[in-house]
């Protein structure tokens, strides 16, 4: 059990409705069933547990994601509160460093939010998908009108106010990279954390032969690397990372855990996209502890064997240390559950081996030096389909991932 964040759904509910969106149309029906905002009750439980994790695993630094549904649809209030009852075990656990993010759809973003941002020290992102075109295709409020407008405006508020604008975007390959480039440079973001689309092996909806992602990503890659004022974007710079060998300091999905609105603790919300219930655990804050999610089939899988436990196909990839198998959600099929290679596995490689043909370009010399070559994606593709199905490795976990756990609240 390592986990560093919680991310906390401190409102169920969402004044958009992303065609897209994980919590609510990609197949799981469950936050039907949640109140609309987090209670005092369960705050409390999050504090206490939270100070008894931190002390038996001798955290240093620990974060709070306040998430949702939307929320900033709860009142400003909660947030006041809840710092405060961080502060107070704080004094109880004086050299552990307590950070506070905040991820908006950025529709009710205004200068009263921002100064109480400011206030807590609470780090806001903004979820925009790029243009107004690729934005308002699937970020639409309950009568089906686009927010990039209002979202637009509020980024740049929030760049104006606090000299910092973080945005998460879902890649829409429907809208060019360089339109979609510049429309963030317009923005002024200083983060853009490109997140590519929570399918599964059951729902891809392109062709896996064509490399579309891959494509969209490396035209991305050149505009933004001969940008002498580029913004950050962790994907490129993860990638870089990795074949400097410079460990990545960017948070992996299995560091962070999901407290859901009325208490119930889950792993990351991307996997809601495998099925209707799948992040279910059975546990409850408000009466079990972070560390029983360990004894969950989804739980060890989620702390225990996802950083090890690659499937068979990425196992005997020459390439996953620096891929690492991909996103979870992304390796995910009915059949096989997480016994599979990325659905973007092809894109992967294809990205991958550019990024280091680049790389390979600004230090010729060091590369000879120390006899590395080029990644050629044809040969491993090539290599990958001539290996022989090994044994699941996930094969009994798969039986378990059918039902939710027996530890019923
Ligand atoms: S490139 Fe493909 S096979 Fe290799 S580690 Fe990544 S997903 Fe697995």
């Amino acid at each position: 059990m390592n986990f560093n964040s919680l991310a906390i759904k401190i409102a169920s509910r969402c004044n958009l409705n992303c065609s897209y969106c994980f919590m609510y149309n990609l197949g799981d029906t469950t936050y039907k069933k949640q109140p609309k905002f987090m209670s005092t009750e369960t705050v409390d439980h999050i504090i206490a547990k939270t100070k008894t994790y931190i002390k038996k695993y001798n955290k240093k630094e620990f974060s709070f994601i306040f998430h949702g549904g939307e929320p900033l649809l709860a009142p400003k209030q909660f947030y006041i509160d809840f710092i405060d009852k961080v502060k107070g075990i704080q004094k109880e656990l004086p050299e552990v460093s307590f950070f506070y993010d905040l991820q908006t759809n950025g529709v009710l973003l205004d200068t009263s939010w921002i100064t109480l941002f400011k206030e807590l020290d609470i780090a806001p992102s903004i979820s925009v998908d790029g243009t107004k075109k690729a934005h308002d295709m699937y970020r639409v409020d309950h009568k089906g009108n686009g927010s990039y407008d209002s979202v637009f405006k509020n980024a740049k508020l929030l760049k104006n106010e606090m000299n910092f604008a973080d945005i998460a975007c879902v890649i829409n390959i429907e809208e060019t990279p360089l339109e979609i480039y510049n429309s963030f440079k317009k923005m002024e973001a200083s983060y853009v954390n490109f997140l590519i689309p929570d399918y599964t092996h059951d729902n891809y909806p392109f062709d896996k032969e064509k490399t579309l992602m891959a494509d969209w990503l490396i035209d991305l890659f050149n505009i933004w690397i001969n940008d002498p004022n580029r913004f950050k974007i962790p994907l490129f710079l993860g990638l870089l990372n990795s074949l400097m060998r410079i460990n990545d300091q960017t948070k992996n999905e299995s560091t962070v855990l999901v407290i859901e609105t009325n208490g119930e603790i889950e792993a990351i919300d991307s996997l809601k996209a495998c099925g209707n219930g799948f992040t279910k655990t059975g546990l409850n804050i408000n009466k079990h502890d972070f560390h029983d999610i360990g004894q969950t089939p989804l739980g060890n899988l989620y702390f225990n064997d996802f950083n090890s436990k690659l499937s068979a196909k990425c196992q005997q990839c020459p390439l996953n240390e620096i891929c690492k198998g991909g996103r979870l959600v992304h390796r995910y099929s009915k059949e096989k559950g997480f016994n599979n290679a990325s659905i973007y596995c092809n894109d992967l490689i294809k990205l991958i081996a550019h990024v280091q043909k680049f790389f390979i370009s600004c230090y010729p010399e060091l590369h000879e030096k120390e006899n590395i070559t080029s990644i050629n994606p044809n040969e491993i593709k090539d290599y990958l389909a001539s290996l022989t199905n090994k044994e699941n490795p996930y094969e009994q976990d798969l039986e378990s991932f059918a039902q939710p756990t027996s530890l019923a609240v």
